[in-house]
């Protein structure tokens, strides 16, 4: 994957992380206070109802004689109508009733205001939550009633409607669950932000290593050459015993692949830089034909080929026309040369490369298809990462760095194609570049929209 692809996607996952754990702890808060405000709530209601009927219960008490016989006194302290002002100086606010049942838990007289049909509970000394006809909820406290003479007299409940707190309990939760989307936009934003300034110091290391590295190859590349030119004037121009010509041979040989590979480190820190610098037509069936007629002697048996013979090397093109498209035409050389040399050095005598050319709507598909050695699934990911090598000692006999296929998928990402793997092991390996044809890209500069 491109590098700057892998950091914006690292940010992406970075704040979808950051705002998943903080939407989930606002929503805990959030839960956390509507629970503190419904506690709170009740705690001052079951006082103040405690309280009130508590004062009330005295009162009554020290005025009755007899067993479910109400006393003129007792009436004179029960609340009447809820807008006359009662003893009790709650009572006449909200919506309290009072109602007295005798010790067969009949109603023997009520007051203050009337919800409808609300359930008798006989249970005393114990809170209830009732709900009447329309569905409104009620909270009441029974007490036992005893007259002047210890003798039980019945029991006495004074409940209070719940509607002003339900209401006000509706309204928090809404408050909440609209505010919770707003709180998740922000939360998001300033994750996309946090998130940001996490990955800036790890962003800018990496940039620093990049231009360590483009810098580096970049200063290799002189002496790197001197030493080629040097080493072959030497060759040359004197003659040497065959010893020293074999040990001379070598140093070239590997000041060879050394340029190779400092020419490719730089390639790589070039294009993560600037990532495709000169675009003009390229016509793929010219580039495909010339890499085939190019390479066959690779693929032929031939003295002083250290990898590959007798291996068939063909190319198809299945098409009318020929397909253009539009990018660096050196650099799409390099990579279907990389995926050929590839494919005709994983595969054994007698084998076959076919290299195809055709259009799938609006993209080339060049396939290198070979009947070589595969790749192990496990690793077909892995081979498109820098270095890396399926079989090192085998790699190192072809030359091969482990940098080709990184470079070649760079490349074709570069151009707004893509790269992949086909493969089964001992059976062969298909490559398939996937280009965008020139026709679909339009240049910003071309006023008339002409596709080029
Ligand atoms: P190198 O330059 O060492 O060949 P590459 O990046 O081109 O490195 O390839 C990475 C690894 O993928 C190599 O170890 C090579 O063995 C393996 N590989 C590439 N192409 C093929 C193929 N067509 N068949 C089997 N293995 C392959």
């Amino acid at each position: 994957m491109n590098q700057n692809r892998l950091f914006h996607l690292t940010r992406w996952r970075l704040a979808a992380w950051y705002a998943v754990v903080m939407g989930f702890i606002l929503g805990l808060c959030g839960l956390g206070v509507y629970q503190a405000i419904v506690h709170a709530h009740w705690q001052t209601l079951d006082r103040e109802l405690e309280s009130v009927a508590g004062t009330l219960h005295d009162s009554i008490e020290n005025t009755l004689k007899q067993p479910g016989r109400l006393e003129p006194t007792t009436q004179q302290l029960l609340p009447e109508e809820r807008e006359k002002r009662h003893i009790l100086g709650a009572i006449h606010q909200g919506d309290y009733y009072v109602r007295l049942l005798d010790n067969s838990n009949q109603i023997v007289t009520l007051a203050g205001f009337q919800p409808q049909e609300l359930r008798l509970i006989s249970k005393k000394g114990t809170w209830q939550t009732l709900k009447d006809a329309q569905g409104s909820r009620y909270h009441q406290i029974s007490l036992s009633l005893h007259t002047q003479n210890n003798i039980s007299w019945g029991s006495m409940q004074m409940g209070r409607s719940l509607q002003d707190i339900d209401n006000y309990l509706a309204n928090v939760k809404l408050i909440l669950l609209l505010g919770l989307p707003i709180a998740m936009i922000l939360v998001g934003a300033s994750s996309w932000w946090l998130s940001g300034l996490a990955m800036q110091p790890i962003y800018q290391s990496y940039q620093q290593i990049q231009q360590f590295t483009a810098d580096a190859a970049h200063e290799l590349r002189t002496p790197l050459a001197a030493t080629q030119a040097t080493i072959e004037s030497a060759l040359r121009l004197y003659s040497f015993t065959s010893e020293t010509q074999d040990i001379f041979s070598a140093i070239e040989r590997q000041n060879r692949r050394l340029t190779q590979l400092v020419t490719d480190l730089l390639l790589l820190a070039r294009m993560e830089k600037q990532p495709l610098s000169v675009q003009n037509r390229c016509c793929l069936n010219d580039l495909v034909s010339d890499l085939v007629e190019e390479l066959a002697s690779l693929a032929m048996p031939a003295a002083g080929c250290a990898y590959a013979s007798h291996i068939q090397l063909t190319s198809k093109f299945k098409l009318d026309k020929p397909l253009t498209v539009l990018g660096n035409e050196s650099q799409l050389y390099q990579v279907v040369s990389n995926l050929i040399i590839n494919a005709i050095q994983s595969t054994p005598k007698g084998g076959r490369v076919t290299v195809t050319l055709e259009r799938n709507h609006n993209y080339a598909v060049i396939n290198i298809q070979d009947t070589g050695i595969g790749i192990d699934a496990s690793e077909q990911k892995r081979i498109f990462e820098r270095f890396y090598r399926v079989n090192s000692d085998r790699s190192r006999n072809t030359g091969g760095s482990g940098l080709g296929l990184a470079i070649a998928s760079v490349i074709v990402q570069a151009h707004k194609g893509s790269l992949q793997v086909q493969s089964q092991l001992g059976k062969g390996s298909t490559f398939t570049v996937r280009l965008p044809l020139a026709t679909n890209i339009f240049h910003k500069d071309d006023n008339k929209g002409e596709a080029r």
